[in-house]
């Protein structure tokens, strides 16, 4: 046969769905993510926060794990850090959403880790070079199962925080976001067509800091759920 796969095809990557009354699989096609989204953040960063245009960078798909794994420690840093974010499942095509219409390519919302390798981050902002290896790398995003719009809405407000360890290292708000989710999918879709299966991770607020072996993660929004990882200890 002409057409057979000479390796065997991928698994598609998948985070579970907490449909409320049953559960189900969200299939996972690219993932976007935010940079400098809450103001607090930005200035912690050391930039100023004011509106300029969101920008944005991605994640691989398989990237992607679910809560309540013990991961390795990421290779090549010494400096990992934590960021919970507030993650969009796009259900519905489109390209130039206007904001106006933008909730309605939401399937629901889960809650992540953008987990960043600084020490990559910064050597890449200085010398110009891609972020890719600081962001994208193997088991860099862990989440929560995805819940429907249908079932918890479109949260705009509510607490969204981070324990390291049960100490309180992020404690912030989704009204604290300089870009809406629904600016985020104007912005975003005028760049790409989003799909169904897109994850877009929105931006973290202020206390993102190191993680060491060893460490336990706990991350929730509230409304939407809770993402928890432990990292082997060296
Ligand atoms: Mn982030």
């Amino acid at each position: 046969m002409d057409d057979a796969y000479v390796i065997p095809p991928l698994d598609v990557p998948k985070l579970a769905v907490n449909l409320g009354d049953g559960s189900g699989r969200f299939p996972i096609r690219r993932v976007y993510c935010v940079g400098r989204n809450y103001a607090d953040h930005a200035r912690e960063m050391g930039h100023d926060p004011d509106r300029e245009p969101p920008f944005f960078f991605s994640k691989p798909a398989d990237a992607v794990v679910p809560t309540g794994l013990t991961l390795p420690f990421p290779a090549m840093t010494d400096d990992l850090h934590h960021e919970i974010e507030l993650v969009v499942a796009i259900g519905v095509s489109g390209e130039n959403i206007l904001q106006a219409r933008a909730l309605e390519h939401v399937y629901g919302y889960a809650v992540g880790l953008d987990m960043t390798r600084r020490d990559l981050q910064a050597t890449a902002k200085k010398l110009g070079r891609p972020w890719d290896l600081a962001k994208g790398f193997d088991r860099s995003a862990p989440c929560s199962p995805v819940r429907p719009a249908t079932v918890i809405g479109h949260p705009s407000s509510g607490a969204i925080g981070l324990r390291v360890n049960g100490s309180i290292r992020q404690d912030g708000d989704l009204a604290q976001q300089i870009w809406r989710v629904e600016e985020v999918i104007e912005h975003l879709s005028r760049f790409v067509a989003l799909a169904p299966g897109d994850l877009i991770m929105t931006g973290t607020p202020a206390g993102v800091g190191p993680v060491a072996p060893g460490d336990v993660l706990e991350g929730r929004v509230a409304g939407v759920g809770e993402v928890s990882v432990r990292y082997e200890a060296r």
